[in-house]
């Protein structure tokens, strides 16, 4: 009999940062099928008695091609097996699960998708940068800067990026690559401006996680940091840094005495110190 096939989001290396449905399916699983971004300490979480296989095109001992991937993972819900498909992040960006869902339907093979935290998210959370802020960004865009192949490449990655840019949202952008330099000259053609805000978040939520912060400008001076990393490019980088959130927002001094306050004192205090909102704004970001 045909099993369930669960297509499931590991997050970004933090095993913490699992769903509890991702735990409980990697717990129950008796075949989990992993990509090489899947964090050592999130296998860890699956019993032994499953099979587990890299089926990541990196690492692997050879090159694992998508079609034979689709394949396997259709053979072993054929076979009755209960079939985990852990993929980095979510499952949904960046992460092929479209040809697999195809495959999965095209064989009549019952699936669900369970989502993960994407890395963007992980991300800027782990290097304090809100993605959104209402006087700086209030769009956010994935993109990636690994080219599609084929000869009208260059020219469409040129015409989106401007698109992007034109719109004023924040960009993360995905396997950014070693090559700093050329991503910076994408952006610029695409019209950002130099002394945009960026920074380069490697690794993020596990403990070799590093961040640089600087401008689309200086990029190509960024040291390289270890695989996998990310780009987040906006003006919202620059309330990464605890200066900047202190200028934008008044944030009323509460030391003296803050202990022998009672909580609904307290609350009043903060209410009298903080600044009006204007009739136009909105209390939440
Ligand atoms: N499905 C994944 C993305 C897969 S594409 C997700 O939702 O996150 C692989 C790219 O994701 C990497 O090249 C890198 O840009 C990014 N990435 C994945 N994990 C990351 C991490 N822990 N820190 C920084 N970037 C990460």
């Amino acid at each position: 009999m045909k099993s369930k096939v669960y297509l499931v989001g590991a997050g970004p290396g933090d095993p913490e940062l699992l769903t509890l449905k991702a735990l409980r399916l990697l717990q129950s699983a008796e075949v989990v099928l992993h990509d090489d971004l899947v964090a050592p300490e999130i296998l860890k979480l699956i019993p032994s008695t499953a099979q587990i296989h890299n089926v990541g095109k990196r690492c692997g001992k050879k090159k694992i091609l998508q079609g034979e991937i689709n394949c396997l993972i259709v053979a072993l819900a054929a076979s009755g097996l209960r079939v985990v498909r852990l993929k980095g992040g979510d499952p949904l960006i960046f992460g092929r699960a479209g040809e697999e869902i195809e495959s999965l339907r095209r064989n009549n093979i019952p699936f669900e998708i369970v989502p993960g935290v994407t890395s963007a998210l992980g991300a800027a959370a782990a290097a304090q940068i809100p993605l959104t802020n209402r006087r700086a960004s209030s769009a956010l865009v994935l993109i990636t800067a690994h080219r599609a192949s084929g000869k009208d490449a260059s020219e469409r990655d040129a015409a989106d990026w401007s698109k992007f840019v034109g719109s004023g949202a924040t960009l993360v952008i995905y396997m950014p690559g070693q090559n700093y330099s050329d991503i910076a000259r994408r952006l610029t053609a695409a019209g950002l401006a130099g002394e945009t805000p960026c920074a380069v978040i490697s690794r993020a939520t596990t403990k070799h996680q590093r961040t640089h912060r600087t401008t689309v400008l200086d990029l190509h001076r960024a040291p390289q940091l270890a695989a996998p990393a990310l780009l987040v490019v906006g003006e919202v980088v620059r309330l990464a840094d605890p200066a900047a959130i202190a200028e934008e927002f008044v944030v009323p001094d509460l030391s003296p005495g803050l202990d022998s306050l009672l909580p609904v004192a307290l609350f009043k205090t903060i209410l009298s110190q903080a600044p009006r909102l204007g009739a136009d704004e909105e209390p939440i970001a």
